[in-house]
This record gives structure tokens, C-alpha cells and sequence, in this order.
């Protein structure tokens, strides 16, 4: 009887435990933060996951006085302002600024992140837009020129007339560091959502995928596919994200081709990068849409440590083969696969 007792307790004991464990497991931590002009929204699962968080939103709030291109004392506002001499900063900004000048070699230009003082022209950067003249954009574009950018160990130094901006791979980056102090606080299963960028940390508790809802670029209100991923961050550029209706009616976007100063226009609506770096598909996702419906795909049939999904200004749907069983496509859009060896 004793012996009954006894190992009934050790059973309640044990079930206790179990239930304590799988409760503290399964609970959802969330976090919401206003930063980098983007509604960010974290969730978190786990018992180290609400202080995972706190430090997730200072490490946000940290990337952003570093890498804001409108805040007076970050580091690029401080390379903008230097008049052409070298400027020390964060190893972060010397990071991304590295980044920025490997991804425009190795997309041919398409990502240029000294396209800025273009971009401010446009007005994309304080919300006053107006179409610049082609005198104006051609006397831009001769400073733009990410060849010319100098990245030491920490140091930047850019020509005295330029200007760079990391906003087409800051949240990338920052989805990357964030996945990092999930991880060092014993997270396994965690959610992001920073605009554009989602990035997931493992699976859902439950061991399913996570599927991510993908914006249909048409009606960006509703989604046009659904992917279900673990471990992955998708990232989309889209021309619906920015914009403003000029006065002829045509409507211009906040992604520019380094190639003629004008929003890019060569064939796609929406980019959506799917891969493990945050930040190469944050990248990827920008410059694609730059490089156009042929280009993309040229370069994703070279390049198959990613997955994309592309939809053209004509309404279809082109996904890459990696990606084809773990997508739904909710739209009305025809798609086709885009296969690779
Ligand atoms: P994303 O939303 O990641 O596609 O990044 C778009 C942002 O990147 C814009 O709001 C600009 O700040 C910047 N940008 C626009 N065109 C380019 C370009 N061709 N290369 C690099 N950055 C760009
Ligand atoms: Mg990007």
C-alpha cells in the first residue's frame, strides 16, 4: 500500500511537471514595437522568452540610431555628412555597408545603396513627393555609384557628394539579430513580423510549419498565397508598400533602378525572397525587383540557396521549384514554376 502511495506521488509529481513544462512551453510572449518606420510585431514561446524580447526591442531600437539615414547622429547620416573623409562606426554599419557593396556586384548594379540622394528627390524619404525632371535625376545619378564606397574594419568613407542609405537590407539584418537572441535565451519556436519581413525561429510549438501569409500586390489587403515555412525568413518588396500618384495619373514607387532614376519598372509587382539569411533575402528581395522578370529568374536559376516568389505587372505568378509543395495559391493569378537543376 505504502509502495502504491509512494509511486502514485512520484506519478502526480511527474505530471505535474509534464503539465508545468508544456504549459510554460506553449504560452505565447508578445511584443510590439514602433521603429525603422515599420509596425513590428514578435512572438515568442518558451520560458526565456519574455526576456528574450526585452532584448530583442533594445537591440531594435540599438540597429536603428546606428542605421537610421533621417536620425542626426547615426552612423549613416554621419558617413552622409562627412564631406568625403572616413568616418568610424558600429560593426554593424560596417557590416551592412560591406553587404550593401557585395550585393551590388553580385546582382549587377540592381542594388545600389548609394541610389539615396535619387530616392530623396522622389521625396520617398520625408513624404513630400513630386517627380523630379530628367535633368535633375540625370545630375543625381552621376553620384551614384556603390563602387566608389570604402568599407575599413570600422570605418566608412564614401565621396564627398554621395549619400547611402541601408533601407532595403536594415530589417533583414535585424530579423537575423533577433533570431540570434531568441536562440541565446533558449527560444525555440518564435514568430516576426517587422512589415515586409517575416522571419520564423524553428516550428510552431506544436511541430507544424508556420505559414506566412503573402500580399497580393493588386489588392494588398488580401493575401494571393500562403507558404508554410520553419526556420526561414520571407521577405517581400512590393511597389504597394510606398507610392504617390503623380500628376499625369502614373503611379511611382519607392524602389529605384540605379539604372535610369526612375521607380523600377521592368516587369515584376512583387518580390518575395524566401531563404535562412534575413538579410541576403531582404537584399535579394529589393534587388530582384530592380533586375526585372528575366533577370530574377536568371539569377535564381544560378542561385538555389534561395526560393522566390515573383508576380508580374501582367498577373502571374512565378515561384521557384524548392518552394512549390509549401505553397498555396489563394489568388485568381495563373502560376507557373520556375524550375531549376
Ligand atoms: P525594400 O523594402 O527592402 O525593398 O527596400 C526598399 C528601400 O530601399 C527603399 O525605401 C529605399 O530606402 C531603398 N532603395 C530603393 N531602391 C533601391 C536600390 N535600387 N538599391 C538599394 N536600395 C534601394
Ligand atoms: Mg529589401
Amino acid at each position: 500500500m505504502r509502495k502504491l502511495l509512494l509511486s502514485l506521488t512520484a506519478l502526480a509529481a511527474v505530471m505535474l511537471f509534464a503539465c508545468s513544462e508544456a504549459k510554460s512551453d506553449e504560452s505565447a510572449h508578445e511584443r510590439d514595437v514602433f521603429a525603422m518606420d515599420t509596425f513590428m510585431t514578435m512572438k515568442a514561446y518558451g520560458s526565456g522568452a519574455e526576456k528574450a524580447l526585452g532584448s530583442a526591442e533594445d537591440r531594435i531600437h540599438e540597429l536603428e540610431d546606428e542605421l537610421s539615414v533621417t536620425e542626426q547622429d547615426s552612423d549613416i547620416s554621419r558617413i552622409n555628412s562627412a564631406g568625403g573623409e572616413a568616418v568610424s562606426v558600429s560593426a554593424d554599419t560596417a557590416l551592412l555597408v560591406e553587404a550593401g557593396v557585395s550585393y551590388w556586384q553580385e546582382t549587377a548594379g540592381a542594388l545600389d545603396i548609394s541610389v539615396y540622394p535619387v530616392l530623396a528627390e522622389w521625396g520617398f524619404t520625408t513624404g513630400e513627393y513630386h517627380v523630379p525632371d530628367a535633368e535633375t535625376i540625370a545630375r543625381l545619378l552621376e553620384k551614384v555609384n556603390a563602387g566608389a564606397v570604402e568599407v575599413g574594419a570600422d570605418t566608412v568613407q564614401i565621396p564627398a557628394d554621395s549619400m547611402i542609405d541601408l533601407g532595403a537590407l536594415a530589417k533583414g539584418y535585424t530579423g537575423d539579430e533577433i533570431m540570434a537572441i531568441f536562440r541565446d535565451n533558449g527560444v525555440k519556436s518564435a514568430m516576426i513580423s517587422l512589415g515586409g519581413n517575416v522571419q520564423a525561429l524553428g516550428s510552431k510549438p506544436d511541430g507544424s510549419d508556420w505559414r506566412v501569409g503573402i500580399k497580393d500586390p493588386f489588392t494588398p489587403d488580401t493575401n494571393m498565397c500562403v507558404v508554410s515555412i520553419s526556420d526561414k525568413a520571407v521577405v517581400t518588396s512590393g511597389n504597394y508598400e510606398r507610392y504617390f500618384t503623380g500628376d499625369d495619373g502614373t503611379v511611382y514607387w519607392h524602389i529605384i533602378d540605379p539604372k535610369d532614376g526612375y521607380p523600377a519598372d521592368n516587369g515584376l509587382v512583387s518580390v518575395t525572397v524566401i531563404g535562412d539569411s534575413g538579410l541576403r533575402c531582404d537584399a535579394l528581395s529589393t534587388a530582384l525587383f530592380v533586375a526585372g522578370t528575366d533577370e530574377a529568374q536568371t539569377y535564381l536559376r544560378e542561385h538555389t540557396d534561395v526560393d522566390a516568389v515573383l508576380v508580374t505587372d501582367d498577373g502571374r505568378l512565378l515561384y521557384t521549384d524548392g518552394i512549390a509543395d509549401k505553397l498555396e495559391n489563394v489568388s485568381s493569378m495563373p502560376a507557373e514554376v520556375i524550375a531549376r537543376d
